[in-house]
């Protein structure tokens, strides 16, 4: 959770390499909360798979692009047959018509919890972009005009096996899936060299236990529930 300085970047490239071809993953935006093709990006890429489908039961990807970089895209896309299925399709022009709504309730609920954690005595840190203590929030503030329900926690320590077991496979509402954007709440844990092991430049800055969290649409107060009796579980491990 940490967010770049795009136009920054798009400069240094530009400077170097004019013709260079900008492409930006911008799932987490959900092509709604930020427009990379405003600041100088040819192609912006989407896992149409998270908020566009919404409900955790298709795959697609979206790829967008400027003029310049528009009719290699179409043709590469059109020779390599990257086409999408009709009824995925079509589950994903009814996801649109609902993404405003849900997008801004995964909002609320992602805030709502995030200042709830940001209270609790276990937890170190809350990594969400809308956070003024977020890496890259001066970023966030500038660009972006909301933010979802995807962020990270850091524990104060690092938990051990157990506890992280603990913490993880008895929860009501939150199920352990890598992916996200879908109506329900879910988790992942990474210990801190794990995430080093995958990070060849910027090591991360903590040492604790870190713990991804995706706010579904479920009632906030039955996730905060679920939450404190995963830390009383911890705490008792
Ligand atoms: C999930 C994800 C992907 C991969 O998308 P799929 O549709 O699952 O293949 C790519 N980029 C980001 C940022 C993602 O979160």
């Amino acid at each position: 959770m940490e967010v770049h300085d795009t136009p920054a970047i798009v400069r240094a490239v530009r400077n170097r390499a004019p013709d260079a071809v900008i492409m930006m993953d911008n799932t987490w935006a959900a092509g709604r909360l930020y427009q990379p093709l405003t600041q100088g990006v040819d192609i912006s890429i989407q896992s149409g798979t998270k908020y566009i489908i919404g409900h955790s039961d298709n795959m697609l990807g979206t790829a967008v692009a400027n003029a310049r970089c528009w009719p290699t895209l179409r043709e590469r896309a059109y020779l390599m047959g990257q086409t999408v299925d009709p009824d995925t399709a079509y589950q994903a022009s009814r996801g649109l018509r609902t993404l405003d709504v849900r997008l801004a309730q995964h909002q609320e609920n992602a805030l709502h919890v995030a200042n709830w954690l940001n209270e609790q005595a276990e937890v170190a840190k809350v990594l969400h972009p809308a956070f003024t203590d977020c890496p890259g929030h001066r970023y966030f503030a500038r660009d972006f005009s909301g933010s979802n329900g995807l962020f990270s926690f850091v524990f104060k320590e690092r938990l051990s096996d157990t506890q992280l077991e603990a913490f993880c496979d008895s929860m009501k509402y939150f199920s352990m899936a890598y992916s996200w954007g879908g109506y329900e709440s879910l988790l992942l844990a990474n210990q801190p060299e794990q995430l080093n092991r995958i990070r060849p430049v910027a090591k991360v800055s903590f040492s604790g236990t870190l713990v991804r969290l995706h706010i579904g649409l479920e009632q906030v107060e039955d996730l905060i529930a679920d939450l404190a009796a995963g830390f009383e579980r911890v705490n008792k491990t």
